[in-house]
């Protein structure tokens, strides 16, 4: 055997040295070492870099030449931001390198203006033209300097997170220290074809590469093996899950014959459009195998995802399976029910709605017609998959708008006595690449591109400055007037009690009747109220007697009142853009025109970009993109949640090319069953290690 895997049984790991036997530390280094969270040697030579300076290309200002890659160090003395004549957004900067002077400029990034100060310094780097006899790079890299920096020598300098007590030049002697004491004892895991195989430098080397690289490509080869190592075990991981699913979970074979089919379709007074057709077949499909269906479908708002749900569950009944249909809140637990109680006006389907507010006593009846067998199908909150609420015969759940449901929570309900049901997510935001194949890397999926048939976009736009609210507001009475009907929403339910602090909902509620909209009747739902009240006043909008509703982001998801075609958001640059996309979606149903007015009196150049780009296009993806790219994973969900990504150095938007590398490694190792062979039992070993409780996969499966 030519495996080089250390025997992990062996007591003393010489990586557990104390850092303190290393040379030059003494109990004091050690102590300010601790604060970095660094005790042993092992965890110094994890201490990593988080970029690397290279000095080795910087450049006099007399020595550049056209067009080639280089970089020069200097302050900057000069910063400027403007709009050009074409409407584009100008950051401009002169750089001072010991006498001599550079330009840069940037288009379109208006956060660039605020990453530079006066009298920083700077390494830029680019390919410079000379325009009037002065050398310019266009959109050059930045790296910040800080003062130590401006004295340090040449060449390719690692930088470090630091603390209180140590500089850079010190922690790089002590990396470079372990480095050289240490780095080739760590074990390798990987064997030596698969290193080749996937274009990874070894573990000893990469740890050289990232503490004392001589050129910036040792550096970055480093860097892409220990990102390798965490992207790639967190995919194994969801490999692995995916395959425990297939292979052990027996879920129930639904067949769905014509004449079922044609019996669902005879429901909607529509003909399906081709995205949800699609989404059909690939249900029916899944369905038919004997195996758990694990399904993503992302369709944008309005797409009519709900006769997805629909067909879905109608499917599994006709099976003779129980199918239950679960929301994130009432609202639209409550505005799914009347939606089925419409389309099986004329069925005998048993069907029941369960959330947390119908009384103690209807629950406890739903409960047990769920548990003899007796309701076919369920409509509810969370409060279906409590723990005392037991099905008879399960086959199928339907999760809507619970793109808050990550990769953890859904290992949550996965058996149902002797089998698992079906389960099919269903989303209207849009989720980045990155973050699908991530949080959602374990489900199959399919995309909805396509809108019902009319549906026309909703007009967007930016509200400034008094003289356009008030035209704003003339525009929505004439419309009220003409029957239609209007959403105003506000980021807070409680307005601040400082003066220029937004209003909350209760203190527009108020006031409105009295100031904009005279004469129209306005209701208000939040979050924080009584859920029967919410309910009634949600229908008495859909009814047309309230004309406009104040609101919280409680409309956020679902709600659909085909009438209602106008929308205020206020303080809209607190908003996220996907929030702000899916508080759109609620206006673009009927067959009315909708508008969208942003009010926003911020103007950072963050809030102007976002709205800027509402204005512009309706495609969600897009959206989710920029959105992504601007605020990052954990708000792009709407909801903060960096913790709940297992990564521990991977960074989705920087690393998307290399998720999508070690995604097709990892799932081309589980389908040509390499990773049952022995020289992948280390990698095995250690994915259960990382994930093997998170994702709920056991040990030898
Ligand atoms: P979402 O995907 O946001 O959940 P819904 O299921 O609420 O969308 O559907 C939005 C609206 O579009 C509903 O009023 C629904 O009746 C309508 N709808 C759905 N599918 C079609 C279709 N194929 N043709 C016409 N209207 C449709
Ligand atoms: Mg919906």
């Amino acid at each position: 055997m030519e495996l080089t895997i250390t025997d992990l049984s062996s007591g003393d790991d010489p990586l557990l040295t104390p850092v303190q036997y290393l040379s030059g530390v003494g109990p004091a280094r050690a102590a300010i070492l601790a604060k970095l969270e660094i005790f042993t040697v092992g965890d110094l030579l994890w201490h990593l870099p988080r970029d690397v300076l290279d000095l080795s290309q910087v450049k006099k200002v007399t020595e550049l030449v056209e067009g080639a890659m280089q970089s020069v160090r200097g302050v900057v003395c000069d910063l400027d931001a403007r709009m050009t004549s074409s409407g584009k957004h100008m950051t401009t900067t002169l750089l001072d390198c010991e006498g001599q002077y550079v330009r840069a400029s940037w288009f379109n990034q208006p956060w660039m203006f605020r990453k530079l100060q006066m009298e920083q310094l700077l390494l830029m780097a680019g390919k410079p033209k000379k325009r009037d006899g002065r050398w310019e790079f266009s959109h050059p890299q930045l790296q910040w300097l800080s003062d130590e920096d401006r004295e340090s020598g040449f060449g390719v300098l690692p930088r470090y997170p630091l603390t209180e007590g140590i500089q850079q030049a010190e922690m790089r002697r002590l990396t470079a220290l372990a480095v050289d004491e240490f780095a080739e004892l760590v074990p390798e895991h990987h064997y030596p074809k698969a290193l080749e195989k996937w274009k990874i430098v070894d573990i000893g080397q990469a740890l050289r590469g990232l503490h004392k690289p001589s050129t910036v490509d040792e550096y970055l080869a480093g860097r892409r093996r220990l990102l390798w190592d965490d992207l790639f075990e967190f995919q194994v991981g969801l490999a692995l899950r995916r395959r425990a699913w297939i292979s052990h979970s027996q879920a129930p074979p639904i067949e769905i014959t014509a004449k079922v089919d044609a019996r669902i379709r005879r429901l909607f007074p529509f003909s399906l459009t081709e995205g949800q057709e699609q989404a059909i077949r690939d249900v029916t499909a899944d369905l038919a195998t004997g195996h758990a269906m694990h399904r993503l479908i992302q369709a944008d708002v309005g797409a009519g995802k709900t006769v997805i749900a629909i067909y879905a569950l109608l499917a599994a009944v006709a099976g003779g399976w129980q199918g239950a249909l679960m929301t994130p809140t009432e609202l639209l637990a409550t505005q799914h029910w009347d939606t089925l109680q419409s389309v099986l006006a004329q069925s005998r389907v048993k069907r029941a709605l369960l959330t947390g507010r119908i009384g103690a006593k209807d629950q406890r009846e739903v409960h047990a017609g769920l548990q003899s067998g007796d309701i076919q199908l369920v409509v509810g909150t969370q409060a279906i998959i409590q723990e005392k609420v037991k099905f008879a015969n399960l086959g199928l759940v339907v999760i809507d708008e619970q793109h808050k449901f990550g990769v953890a929570q859904r290992a949550t309900f996965s058996e149902q006595e002797g089998h698992s049901p079906h389960i099919l997510v269903m989303t209207a935001t849009p989720i980045p690449r990155s973050l699908c194949l991530t949080q959602f890397g374990d489900l199959d999926l399919t995309l909805v591109k396509d809108l019902p048939p009319g549906r026309q976009r909703v007009v967007t736009s930016r509200v400034i400055g008094p003289g356009n609210r008030k035209r704003c507001w003339d525009f929505i009475r004439q419309k009220l007037s003409e029957g239609r009907q209007l959403y105003i929403v506000s980021p807070r339910v409680d307005g601040g009690t400082e003066e220029g602090e937004q209003q909350g909902v209760e203190q527009i509620y108020r006031e409105l009747p009295q100031t904009e909209l005279t004469g129209f009747k306005v209701g208000m739902v939040h979050g924080q109220m009584d859920g029967q009240l919410r309910a009634e006043t949600m229908a008495q909008f859909r009814e047309g007697e309230i004309q406009a509703l104040v609101a919280t982001t409680v409309i956020e998801v679902g709600v659909d009142v085909p009438n209602a075609t106008l929308m205020v958001i206020l303080d809209a640059e607190r908003f996220g853009l996907s929030q702000l996309h899916q508080l759109r979606g609620r206006i673009a149903r009927g067959k009315y025109q909708g508008y969208c007015f942003l009010i926003s009196d911020s103007d950072t150049a963050e809030s102007v970009t976002r709205l800027h780009a509402m204005e512009q296009t309706s495609d969600g993806f897009q959206i989710a993109e920029v959105d992504f790219e601007m605020r990052g994973p954990g708000d792009a969900l709407g909801t903060r949640q960096s913790g709940s990504l297992p990564l521990r150095i991977a960074d989705l938007i920087r690393d998307h090319d290399l998720l999508v590398e070690t995604r097709a490694a990892a799932q081309s190792l589980l389908k040509t069953e390499a990773i049952d062979r022995p020289e992948f039992a280390p990698l095995k070993l250690k994915v259960l290690d990382r994930f093997g409780q998170l994702m709920d996969l056991q040990r030898g499966g």
